[in-house]
């Protein structure tokens, strides 16, 4: 150690002692979170309000801390949640496990799962910060329908990969514009924590 090593010590803290205390007025005032902010997941929908999810569990498998639970089932005519065969009858986040990876919304293959810029998750109850399906799924955005219905946006899952306007079938359309990743819904994340 050098001689002068303790006075610079010192000058750490004296120039700290006379600078400015940052003091941040949580929850009054929330200052918004980076874009990328990992935050609360969401089950999004498809611009007719059915859901992305199709039960696949992928999500589960790649989640590190055991915090998802899935059960898929199968869709019939008569009881449609999702185009094609599968759709997740439940789904469950544990925020007490979750450690906001992002892993799952990796592994994810339909997109349904993506994360908000929510991070208010503090909770004095354990069963509460288990998220259930209905908690996670997205609002029904403009024009959208809640499931159960038909598919409206065409006759395979193809048709909404590839979501085309004027083949939408009884949907109205007139309020979409654009195709694929443009479409309302598509990534329907909500606008950041503020
Ligand atoms: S963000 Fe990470 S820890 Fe949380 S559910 Fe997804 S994979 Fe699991
Ligand atoms: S959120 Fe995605 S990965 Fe998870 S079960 Fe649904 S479709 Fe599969």
């Amino acid at each position: 150690m050098g001689i002068l090593d303790p006075y610079k010590g010192f000058g750490v803290t004296f120039s700290t002692m006379f600078k400015k205390p940052t003091t941040e007025q949580y929850p009054e005032e929330k200052k918004p979170t980076a874009p990328r902010f990992h935050g609360r997941h969401q089950l999004n929908r498809h611009p007719d309000g059915l859901e992305k999810c199709v039960g696949c569990e992928l999500c589960a498998w790649a989640c590190p801390a055991d915090a998802i639970y899935v059960e898929g089932a199968d869709n019939t005519e008569e009881q449609r949640y999702s185009p094609g065969e599968r759709y997740g009858r439940v789904y469950q986040i544990n925020y007490l496990r979750c450690i906001l990876c992002g892993l799952c919304i990796e592994a994810c293959p339909t997109r349904a799962l993506t994360m908000t810029n929510d991070y208010e998750l503090a909770d004095d109850s354990r069963t509460d910060l288990i998220f259930t399906k209905e908690q996670l799924l997205a609002p029904l955005g403009e024009g959208m329908t809640a499931p159960p219905h038909p598919m409206f946006l065409g006759d395979s899952e193809t048709d909404y990969y590839r979501f085309d306007p004027d083949r939408a079938g009884p949907f109205d359309a007139s309020g979409l514009s654009g195709a694929g990743a443009d479409a309302p819904g598509l990534d329907s994340e909500p606008e950041p924590a503020r």
